[in-house]
């Protein structure tokens, strides 16, 4: 009796729990390309350019290692609008009566599986580290979860930048040497670009004549979108970025979107990279003198540590956890996320690199856009569908505790023990955008005082019992009480007009 098999376009992996499972005499793969999944929100178009055009390329890939796949196409007016459709369209064919899939990251997608009229056998996704179980096991009895403590046990666990029990270099984090602001080079090297095919172009047709409206500039297009691609990208950062990683983590600047960041994220979150491999490699470069420790301890960090942990977090949490709202924030998403102009430059430098690219890199998505939507109070909701619809490699188990932990501290703090706010003076340290800003980032007040100024102390302000006893931010509660009342009324008088000013909409 034949089974089918679905492989979504996430799951882009040659060693997938379903194929694995699969026989590929007697079951048939589904994969399709469906309406449903390409405007839940509206994703940016390379985001659909990228997943439609992997997706094409591994059902070749599939036919070649022997499979049967039936692939639904979005421009074949016999294609059903959903997953689902297409399962029970399939089925109907074939006379199948039971699916296998591996466990989707996204529980929309596990909610409308499970109401088939249809058996789906979900076999957990061991391409991630640390099992759901492994991960529920950690954190259970413990009042929080924190990252720290999770990637120590996964070096143990993996042996990662180990040596004899003891981490490399005697030390757990080098994030002391890490951190530091940019300056532009034009000698830094540049990620590894490619022109897209006659597979992928005939993809970008597709996708500008179905999805005109959504946020984004579609081309240039240069993602990897199959595993030979994906392999080379990973060989071109090991060698050229890798080494600076770590110093230039945190940096922004206006016109180096990039600066020394792998931009791995979409191709290992499509399944076309396993992150053992990646972090292996990573691991290597340090063993062989090529790399320092630091930056390789700061770069698996990310991957070991934080990537391993939010996919915890999310299985963990369940569906509830997108509609977290633990400090009652309720405003509309401004604008200016979608794109009208703002005078802020660094808002205005990020959401545009977001629209040209759909990438922006770690700190600019936490200190920039997310620490103004936190400051402004936006509904967490708005601010998940946003992160969710823009970025290339946005998928709910990792985009969402991400946004709704991590940068809106929206999950009553099970991810973070503080929020991440701060004034303009982070940017200003960690960027080049405030010399070429209409604000001033050391006015506190007046007319060109910096927007984070003010609104980083109302937000404690009006946070003030949730946080002043937070040992973490104490001290920041001591330096707005020590300023005159005067200052301090004026700070809250003004916080309150930009507010009022953005949220009805008035250009700021
Ligand atoms: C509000 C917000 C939303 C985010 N949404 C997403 C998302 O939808 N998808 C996504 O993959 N990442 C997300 N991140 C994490 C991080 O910003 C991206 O993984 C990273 O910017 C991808 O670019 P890169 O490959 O150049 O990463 P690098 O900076 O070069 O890091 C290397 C790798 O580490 C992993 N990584 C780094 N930080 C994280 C993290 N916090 N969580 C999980 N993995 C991490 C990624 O796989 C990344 O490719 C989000 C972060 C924030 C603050
Ligand atoms: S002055 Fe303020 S608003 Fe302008 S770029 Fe700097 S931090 Fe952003």
């Amino acid at each position: 009796m034949t089974r089918l098999i679905l492989v979504l376009g996430d799951q882009l992996s040659d060693d997938l729990p379903a194929l694995r499972a699969a026989d590929p005499a007697a079951d048939l793969v589904v994969m399709a390309e469906v309406m449903e999944e390409g405007t839940y929100v509206p994703h940016h178009p390379q985001k659909i350019a990228l997943i439609l055009a992997a997706m094409r390329k591994f059902a070749r890939r599939l036919q070649e290692r022997g499979f049967r796949v039936a692939y639904s196409r979005l421009d074949d007016p016999e294609t059903g609008p959903s997953i689902g459709a297409e399962l029970l369209r399939r089925a109907e064919e074939t006379g199948a009566r039971e699916v296998i899939a591996t466990r989707p990251g996204d529980w929309r997608l596990i909610a409308a599986l499970e109401a088939l009229p249809l058996p789906v056998r979900f076999l957990p996704d061991d391409r991630f580290l640390c099992p759901a179980e492994e991960f529920a096991r950690w954190a259970e009895g413990r009042k929080q979860l924190r990252m720290e403590w999770f990637y120590r046990e996964m070096r143990r666990r993996t042996g990662l930048l180990m040596e004899g029990g003891e981490p490399a270099g005697g030390k757990w984090n080098f994030d002391a040497e890490n951190r530091k602001p940019a300056a532009p080079d034009l000698l830094r090297p540049r990620p590894l670009r490619f022109e897209p095919d006659a597979e992928v172009r005939a993809v970008l047709d597709l996708v500008e004549a179905r999805f005109p409206r959504h946020f984004g500039r579609l081309r240039p297009f240069h993602w990897p979108t199959d595993r030979a691609e994906a392999l080379l990208a990973l060989d071109h950062f090991i060698r050229e970025s890798l080494p600076r990683f770590g110093d230039e983590q945190d940096a922004m600047l206006a016109d180096d979107p990039f600066l020394s960041h792998a931009l791995l994220s979409s191709s290992m979150n499509l399944g076309l990279l396993g992150p053992m491999e990646v972090c292996r490699r990573a691991e290597t470069e340090w063993r062989e003198g090529r790399a320092p420790l630091n930056a390789v301890e700061g770069f698996i960090r990310q991957i070991l540590g934080w990537r391993e942990y939010v996919r915890g977090i999310w299985a963990l949490s369940g569906p509830d956890y997108m509609r977290s709202n633990g400090l009652g924030h309720s405003a509309a998403l401004p604008p200016l996320y979608w794109g009208r102009p703002t005078q802020m430059a660094c808002l205005s430098t990020a959401v545009a690199q977001t629209r040209d690219l759909a990438y922006a890199h770690h700190i600019q998505r936490l200190m920039v856009t997310g620490n103004f939507a936190l400051l402004a109070g936006v509904d967490p909701a708005e601010v998940h569908e946003w992160y969710l619809s823009v970025y290339i490699d946005a998928l709910e188990w990792v985009e969402a505790p991400n946004t709704i932990g991590m940068s809106q501290f929206a999950d009553h703090g099970l991810l973070g023990s503080k929020p991440y706010v701060s004034s303009g003076a982070y940017i200003d340290r960690m960027s080049d955008y405030c010399r070429g800003c209409a604000y001033a980032v050391k006015d506190r007040t007046g007319p060109r005082a910096c927007p984070f100024n003010l609104l980083y102390w109302h937000f404690l302000n009006r946070h003030r019992a949730r946080f002043e006893r937070n040992p973490r931010m104490v001290q920041m509660y001591r330096t707005w009480d020590r300023m005159e009342e005067t200052h301090r009324t004026r700070v809250l008088t003004e916080a309150e007009a930009f507010l009022g000013r953005l949220h009805a909409g008035e250009p700021v």
